[in-house]
């Protein structure tokens, strides 16, 4: 990938360098100057989140939503959560913009919980680097979601796979404290990464979320409805719940269907979109199917 931005750097000069925008291969005092920018995109409200319906394949009811981070940097626009959030990372600044994330969600919740009902739920990114140690004092979002009168259990934190490789104990004891106050725990991109069975089924997870790389791929013959239906069965014997990510058509909607997906999410259904959005799309459906609500 970086040899290939390079060659095209070479090549067609260097706005193709747009296209790979990558932190990675973004020039160092580029990458020094959005980390800049970075660092003060809280406090700016440069931040923003979306939120992406979670569709029942079995009712067709949605009471589940992920919120998705967006930055609008003042002169870039929009900057995606792909290439800053890897920078936040590295820079530290994912502290304060998970903090921000989460104190946006349970805010939000508090009026989603009393409008859509105490089964409605939001889950929320949370990266690896905020569960390290000193990081993130877990308590303080026990004491936060208390205080704003927030059920434990309308919040889902979604963790990528790299947790799970090296289970360290303090971040074992962290997903721990968020689950006696009720939080649920959902591993996201599942496939991409290398957790085994043993430390997964430890977890104490509610839901398993299909990368969309294996969705993309259904419909279509081949190996991938097997891989797809083997994870299924996979997260059944591990009491999880499973979501898959990714869905753009409705034949991959069947085949999720037939293998026994309890959940979608995709482009199928709806982009992530702004919270008054959300309430429209939600009123809209409950209207068109009151039975459901
Ligand atoms: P993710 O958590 O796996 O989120 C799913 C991504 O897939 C989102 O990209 C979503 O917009 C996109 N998506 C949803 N449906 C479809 C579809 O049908 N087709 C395709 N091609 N894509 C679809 P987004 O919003 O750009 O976020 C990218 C990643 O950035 C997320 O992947 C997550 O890892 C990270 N991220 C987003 N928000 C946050 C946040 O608040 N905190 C942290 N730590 N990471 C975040
Ligand atoms: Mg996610
Ligand atoms: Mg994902
Ligand atoms: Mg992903």
């Amino acid at each position: 990938h970086a040899d290939l931005a390079m060659f095209d750097a070479k090549t067609a000069g260097r706005n193709r360098l747009r296209f790979f925008a990558q932190p990675l291969e973004v020039s160092a005092q580029e990458q020094l100057k959005l980390g800049a920018a970075l660092r003060t995109a809280v406090a700016q409200h440069e931040l923003k989140l979306v939120y992406q319906p979670v569709v029942c394949l079995r009712t067709g009811q949605v009471h589940k939503c992920e919120a998705l981070i967006r930055w609008h940097h003042p002169e870039r626009g929009l900057v995606s959560p792909a290439q800053f959030i890897p920078l936040a990372e590295s820079t530290g600044a994912i502290r304060d913009i998970g903090d921000w994330v989460f104190h946006e969600v349970t805010r939000q919740l508090q009026l989603w919980q009393a409008r859509f009902g105490p089964d409605f739920q939001v889950s929320l990114n949370v990266s690896p680097l905020q569960l390290a140690p000193g990081a993130q004092d877990v308590g303080d979002w026990v004491r936060a979601l208390r205080t704003a009168g927030v059920a434990g259990k309308s919040m889902v934190v979604e963790i990528t796979e790299s947790l799970m490789v090296q289970p360290e104990a303090g971040i074992a004891a962290r997903l721990h404290a968020l689950r006696e106050a009720g939080v649920q725990l959902a591993i996201d991109d599942f496939g991409t990464g290398y957790s085994n069975l043993n430390n997964l089924s430890q977890m104490d997870l509610s839901f398993l979320k299909v990368d969309q790389s294996f969705t993309r791929r259904l419909g279509q013959p081949g190996r991938d409805h097997a891989l797809v239906e083997a994870i299924v069965g996979m997260a059944r014997s591990l009491g999880l719940q499973v979501i898959a990510e990714g869905v753009e058509t409705k034949e991959q909607e069947a085949v999720l269907r037939e293998l026994g997906c309890d959940y979608g999410q995709g482009y199928l259904y709806a982009r992530p979109m702004p919270a008054p959005e959300l309430e429209r799309y939600i009123a809209r459906q409950r209207a068109a199917r009151p039975d459901l609500a």
